[in-house]
């Protein structure tokens, strides 16, 4: 099921792709060893153990600029930052702890170590380390990591093709007067919203009619396009609910209805070779399943190694009703309290069709299926809004 295409590309835009093949690093990072700091390379033996050591400063050594002399007994180089290690020096003395005498000659103490300040060779990265698996998505360290081995072009997966509809005849686009009624369509923005966060290529269907012809064509039409189709609506049991048998006509529906609150009427099905995951109509309802399915769904058609959210414990700070039977996700506003510990308040009325719950929110609440309410000071667990996991 995942994409196997795959493109080579310059690795600025990998940033966020899937990464094809482990990449194997064709030398060491660093190359050479060179110095952490600016100051003065020296030979160990070339310094008293304890007392000072005047020394004969005899050239410098720049990044990018090595000192091409050898170093000997009661020497030392001048060393910036980044400059190789010069021949006949194991130690780099920051220029701290050097003073320069009014002979100008060079004085330092005692109780120097051989490797002091010296970046070993391979010390990030030793030639034939594998440095990216195969499965990453690409963060902006690794475009980074990449650059450090000399490395221009990655071979990425292509990115799944998303395409997305709304479903229903009340809805009107905005920009328009409002006719009684009907409502705006916002599902389509907050889903463009949270595709536009993920590596994907989205395919906006726009608004799709309550009739069963209507649906079949969306779905066919999405199913020619696209690796993955997303709609919203229509997937609950009313006389104007046509996602369903439309599925069943052109593929098949492989689980519908599940205990999650809100969210229940999800719908997931194959036509041909794209998935189909049929959302809710409700505001929150939709943010909710996009987070819980449609985000690992898209993980897995990326090819890429899934990661399961992480959850955090909280101290509620408010009572939450809940009735037993299935896994609630409840919006709340987590922050730290005066001891560094999670505490988490509701956005107020959690209806599935209170949009606004959700943009005051940062986290969900999840209470799981047997949960049969929460006291204030109760610990539960809750799950930051991360849209670009
Ligand atoms: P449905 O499952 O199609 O009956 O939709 C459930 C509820 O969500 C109804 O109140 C719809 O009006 C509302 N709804 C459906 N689609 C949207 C949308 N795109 N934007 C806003 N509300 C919607
Ligand atoms: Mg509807």
């Amino acid at each position: 099921m995942p994409v196997v295409a795959c493109e080579r590309l310059p690795i600025r835009e990998c940033l966020d792709r899937v990464n094809n093949e482990a990449v194997k690093s064709p030398h060491s990072v660093p190359p050479l060893p060179n110095s952490a700091m600016d100051g003065f390379a020296v030979s160990l033996s070339s310094l008293a153990a304890d007392g000072i050591t005047e020394l004969e400063e005899i050239g410098t050594a720049y990044a990018g600029q090595p000192f091409d002399g050898e170093c000997g007994q009661g020497q030392c180089v001048r060393i910036m930052t980044g400059a190789l290690i010069p021949q006949g020096t194991d130690a780099v003395v920051m220029q701290e702890q050097a003073e320069i005498a009014e002979n100008g000659r060079v004085c330092i103490g005692g109780g120097h170590q051989v490797g002091e300040n010296i970046r070993q060779a391979g010390e990030d990265v030793q030639q034939g380390d594998i440095v990216l698996d195969a499965g990453v998505r690409l963060s902006p360290a690794d475009l980074g990591v990449l650059a450090s081995l000399g490395i221009g072009q990655l071979q990425v997966k292509r990115k799944p093709v998303v395409a997305y509809f709304s479903t229903g005849d009340e809805l009107m686009p905005v920009g328009e007067p409002l006719e009684p009624g009907k409502i705006y369509d916002s599902n389509r923005y907050s889903l463009h919203g949270m595709l536009s966060r993920l590596s994907v290529d989205m395919i906006d269907m726009g608004v799709i009619r309550d009739d069963l012809d209507s649906m079949r064509e969306a779905l066919s039409k999405a199913a020619s396009q696209a690796d993955l189709i997303i709609s919203t609506g229509g997937v609950s049991v009313g006389e104007a609910d046509f996602i369903k048998p439309a599925l069943d006509d052109l593929g098949s529906t492989e689980f519908w209805k599940i205990a999650i609150k809100p969210g229940r009427p999800l719908t997931f099905g194959q036509i041909g070779a794209s998935i189909f995951l049929g959302l809710p109509g409700n505001p929150v309802a939709v943010m909710v399943t996009f987070s819980q399915f449609v985000m690992p769904a898209i993980e897995v058609l990326s090819g890429a190694s899934i990661r399961r959210p992480a959850l955090f414990r909280a101290r509620a700070l408010d009572a939450l009703r809940k009735k037993p039977g299935r896994t609630e996700f409840q919006r709340g506003i987590a922050s730290l309290d005066e001891n560094g510990q999670w505490q988490v308040g509701k956005t107020g009325k959690q209806g599935s069709g209170i949009l606004t719950s959700m943009s005051r929110a940062n986290c969900f609440i999840v209470l799981a299926d047997d949960n049969t309410g929460v006291e204030p000071g109760d610990e539960v667990d809750i799950q930051f809004f991360d849209w670009s996991r």
